[in-house]
């Protein structure tokens, strides 16, 4: 049985575990600190970057990743694909701050998106998802639950884990995650997971490896803030709450909301703040 305030060795342990990551740096702006806890304790961590997440690459990244191949003498036109490598180089160089590698992380290039605007989601996108579930056989998954973010992408990945879920006949435990967007409340959450100063850090750098999204990215929402300090700001004041109503020293904490499939496939998206 988890505990409500978890420490490492309360989390799960030499098992299969999915990251669905609505954009390509959803995973360590709202869970960094679970993301280095399951991968030190063993588990066998695939991070799906369900978008590419292109749409937030700004004009002036473009031309200088085209001045760097430029400068090498090197000729590439296609901005669109250029566009995906900036983002999925970001994420790898992301959670290699953990350790983790490319074998850790998967393309989903959901088709819902990278049609151009958000289209319907379709049985093409659910079947992506649920051939990853089917490869990979995962105890547990994550899953974004932030769903006020400015176009509605985190609710169409939301519902497309939803739907191939649903389809998926084993067992598994969903882990839904917030962070970016909003957050859970104390009275929300099932499972804190506790940050100190020393893991907050690293959470940060990772989400600063996510250079082009950092300093007005064209897809930043009504949040003047940096990622990284919403994260911050989020995980300490969680850590504030919870040393408030529990009477432990917490510093900071990332917060999870946690059921068994069954539940997890009938629940409504919720885009309530905590
Ligand atoms: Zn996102």
């Amino acid at each position: 049985m988890l505990q409500r305030l978890a420490t490492p060795a309360d989390l799960p342990r030499g098992e299969r575990v999915i990251v669905f990551s609505p954009h390509p740096d959803d995973d360590v702006i709202s869970m960094g600190g679970m993301l280095q806890a399951l991968f030190n304790n063993g588990n066998t961590v695939m991070v799906a970057y369900m978008t590419t997440g292109e749409r937030g690459v700004s004009a002036a990244d473009i031309e200088r990743h085209q001045l760097f191949l430029q400068t090498l003498g090197l000729a590439y036109d296609d901005v669109s694909e250029m566009k995906i490598a900036i983002r999925w180089s970001e994420a790898l160089s992301a959670i290699m701050v953990y350790g983790m590698l490319a074998e850790n992380a998967r393309q989903l290039r959901l088709p819902f998106y990278t049609l151009g605007g958000n289209a319907p989601l379709t049985d093409a996108d659910v079947a992506i998802v649920y051939a990853l579930l089917d490869e990979v056989q995962p105890h547990h998954i994550f899953v974004a639950a932030d769903l006020q973010d400015p176009h509605g992408t985190h609710e169409q990945c939301f519902l497309a884990v939803q739907q191939a879920a649903a389809r998926y006949a084993p067992p598994l435990t969903a882990w839904l995650y917030r962070g970016a967007w909003q957050e859970w409340g104390i009275d929300e959450a099932d499972v804190f997971l506790p940050l100190r100063p020393a893991d907050l850090e690293m959470k940060i750098l990772a989400i600063k490896r996510h250079r082009g999204q950092m300093h007005a990215p064209p897809v930043a929402g009504n949040d003047p803030r940096e990622f990284y300090e919403r994260a911050h700001a989020r995980n300490l004041e969680t850590g504030q709450r919870l040393s408030a109503t529990t009477g432990a020293d917490v510093y900071a904490a990332e917060a999870f909301v946690v059921m068994d499939k069954t539940a997890f496939v009938t629940t409504p998206p919720n885009k309530e703040t905590g």
